[in-house]
């Protein structure tokens, strides 16, 4: 598959002869390969996990032109695998970081950011200006609509998801096999799914399913070898196993099957059951209080109980004095140690888990309960700083 057309007047210097000799010298590659390279136009969706090895392996192999698409900024949390920020880039937008780092490997990559969030109403636009679209998102609302946009466009999306010690990757192009929505039609209910910030990810894992990514990247560019269309490759970094599923295309894909209904793209975020990155249905009919009204409570010594819905590993990291550790899977069977006569806190990390166990406790006949707002995240904020975040 010839993603990109070769002008007859595209040749390279004698910088760049130099420094992709290593491709040049390979018949896969070779002098028509370098240019097709040169002359590709590939959008990175994220400059995060994934995002990083990807724009760093595609700029430092000759991708001519890479565009990326990110709104946050870098966080202390994400150097443990986003290699294309360093410590002193926190704060920092994350597109002008990576943009640095990129044009300090390859001065010859010309780079396009678009620090915007990705909607149904940009998405098109921006992803038009590019050949294959490269997905490096960590969220469902977003996977659908690059997966939707590329489908419509007739672009190639390549795709990789992470969690914990367990990576995805794929090729769908519709034009040649199944999409995103041919394996996955429907997404998973809110909150079901743990993102990388909710249930952690090993540093390396990104790097190694980001530079996958780049590779299928490159070898659609260059129209060599055996891209990963129909196939989903699976890997478990704990076993250090690679698996590989056949995908076939769903005739009765909704975007890509025999008699498409979706023709333009839709809100993504209500069709996965969100607002505003929250699942929509929650914390609806959960009582809460803030860390200001958790802090008088324990200033005027109001008799209450904590509970702490987090994991025993979260707890050794940080705590709230006096709670006490349920964690959220095992609320239901320990629910007898708890007296529905007690005013009862609940608080884990953000406030989605302990939203769900107060709805748990609710059910089961518990009135007097509250959720803290934010977790012990806002409790760091808001009343104790010496709280570590995480
Ligand atoms: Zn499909």
């Amino acid at each position: 598959m010839a993603t990109t057309t070769l002008t007859p007047t595209a040749q390279l210097t004698k910088d760049e002869v130099l420094r992709y000799s290593r491709h040049l010298i390979m018949p896969e590659v070779g002098m028509e390969g370098q240019l097709r390279l040169k002359q590709a136009r590939v959008l990175c969706v994220g400059a995060g996990g994934l995002g990083s090895p990807l724009a760093l392996y595609l700029a430092a192999a000759g991708v001519g032109r890479l565009g990326i698409v990110d709104f946050d900024v870098v966080d202390f949390t994400n150097l443990q695998r986003q290699v294309i920020h360093g410590t002193g880039d926190v704060g920092r937008s994350k597109l002008q970081s990576a943009r640095e780092t990129i044009q300090d490997i390859n001065p010859h990559v010309e780079v396009d950011l678009y620090e915007t969030r990705l909607t149904s109403d940009n998405a098109l636009d921006i992803f038009r200006e590019y050949d294959i679209i490269a997905d490096g998102t960590d969220n469902f609302a977003t996977r659908y609509l690059v997966n939707d946009a590329c489908v419509l466009l007739g672009k190639p999306n390549v795709y990789g998801s992470i969690f914990r010690f367990e990576g995805q990757a794929s090729v769908f192009y519709a034009k040649e096999g199944p999409c995103y929505r041919c394996l996955y039609p429907e997404p998973p209910p809110p909150g079901l799914v743990p993102s990388c910030a909710e249930g952690g990810v090993l540093g390396v894992l990104p790097g190694i399913i980001g530079c996958i990514q780049a590779l299928e990247t490159l070898k659609l560019i260059l129209g060599k070898g055996a891209p990963l269309i129909g196939r989903l490759l699976l890997f478990d970094a704990l076993q250090m196993q690679f698996r590989e599923l056949k995908l076939r295309k769903n005739p009765e894909c909704p975007v890509c099957g025999e008699h498409p209904t979706i023709h333009e793209l839709i809100d993504y975020e209500e069709f996965c059951g969100i607002r505003g990155g929250e699942p929509m249905q929650q914390p609806a009919g959960v009582p809460e209080i803030t860390p200001t009204e958790l802090k008088k409570m324990m200033d005027e010594h109001r008799r209450f109980v904590l509970i702490d819905v987090r994991e025993p590993h979260e707890y050794e990291i940080c705590r709230i004095p006096g709670s006490t550790l349920i964690p959220l899977g095992e609320i239901a069977k320990r629910m007898n140690e708890l007296n529905s006569a007690d005013e009862i806190v609940v608080h884990c990390r953000s406030g989605m888990r302990s939203a769900k166990a107060v709805q748990i406790l609710m059910q089961a006949g518990f009135r007097k309960i509250h959720n803290l707002k934010g977790g012990i995240l806002a409790w760091s904020d808001e009343i104790d700083p010496s709280v570590p975040k995480y």
